[in-house]
């Protein structure tokens, strides 16, 4: 068909009905996001460009973009980037797209972290940091705080690092390769907060999840183990051994493990009783545990 006759405005109606018909949850958004990617333009720009046609080559770069998330591939993956706590993160297939969730996370981090507090900078520990993004947000928001983040894929930590210096705390942030707090032995630290958004699905829940996560997430990000807990207990099992006095370690999970996550904190008898933290759905999401 001649690419003149296809201008932005028939383009994006065609493709948000194609994508839509491929079980894609916001197809016309999606539509929008992918041709202002091949245009260079925001959404605001197609819009003011409606009646604009296409040329060939912009016509089959589009097409390559929709072919990808066609196959449900997430938008994040083909853009490279996820917003998180207001900030624009790099992203790759090597990382776990940041959810919104998480900035809960980040929330009760910066309410247990005195703001503006002078004199002997803070402690932060992020474990499993993917991305980044908890760690930066932190970071970013505490100037006087010093962060440490782990991880076991070379390839998230690397993607971390760019973030890291792309929102200009690669000064505050020291990425260690390795699992949990593995990297961190015998460097004798200690810390006022640890944090982790660790793996926490069931791993009979893999193969359930949308296709965009199960065919294109990192499965080391996402696998808890049969019940989930796996890490998330490694987690709360060990952070004491690296918890200043009186330092708090915070973990995302799954609503349902909250009982069972709570139990677990009680039974190591190192913690005070354990504060359940719900994110902006409502639903528990964060368990919250002060070294006693
Ligand atoms: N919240 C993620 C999901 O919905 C799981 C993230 C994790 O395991 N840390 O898939």
């Amino acid at each position: 068909m001649n690419p003149r006759r296809w201008t932005i405005k028939r383009l994006l109606e065609v493709t948000a009905e194609y994508l839509k018909t491929k079980g894609i949850e916001n197809p016309r958004l999606d539509a929008e996001v992918l041709l202002a990617q091949t245009l260079g333009l925001d959404r605001v720009g197609l819009y003011l460009r409606l009646d604009q046609p296409l040329t060939e080559k912009e016509l089959s770069g589009y097409r390559s973009l929709v072919r990808r998330r066609a196959a449900r591939e997430p938008l994040q993956y083909i853009t490279g980037r996820q917003e998180f706590w207001s900030l624009a993160f790099k992203v790759t297939p090597d990382v776990l797209i940041p959810r919104p969730e998480t900035e809960v996370l980040v929330e009760e981090a910066l309410r247990r972290i005195p703001a503006g507090a002078q004199g002997m900078p803070l402690r932060i520990l992020d474990l499993g940091t993917g991305c980044g993004a908890v760690a930066v947000a932190v970071a970013k928001e505490r100037e006087h705080a010093r962060v440490w983040a782990t991880d076991i894929s070379f390839g998230a930590l690397s993607v971390a690092e760019e973030n890291a210096a792309l929102h200009g705390v690669a000064g505050r942030i020291t990425f260690l390769p390795g699992n949990l707090f593995a990297p961190l032995a015998g460097l004798g630290l200690f810390f006022h907060l640890i944090v982790s958004n660790p793996p926490y699905v069931r791993s009979d829940e893999l193969a359930e999840l949308a296709p965009e996560v199960r065919d294109f997430e990192p499965p080391g990000a996402l696998d808890g183990g049969p019940d989930g807990l796996a890490i998330v207990r490694e987690i709360l099992t060990r952070a004491p051994d690296y918890l200043a006095p009186g330092g708090w370690v915070l973990v995302e999970m799954a609503p349902p493990q909250e009982q069972a996550a709570s139990a677990f904190v009680r039974g190591l008898g190192a913690y005070e009783e354990p504060v359940h933290i719900k994110d902006y759905q409502d639903r528990f999401r964060v368990l919250g545990a002060q070294k006693a």
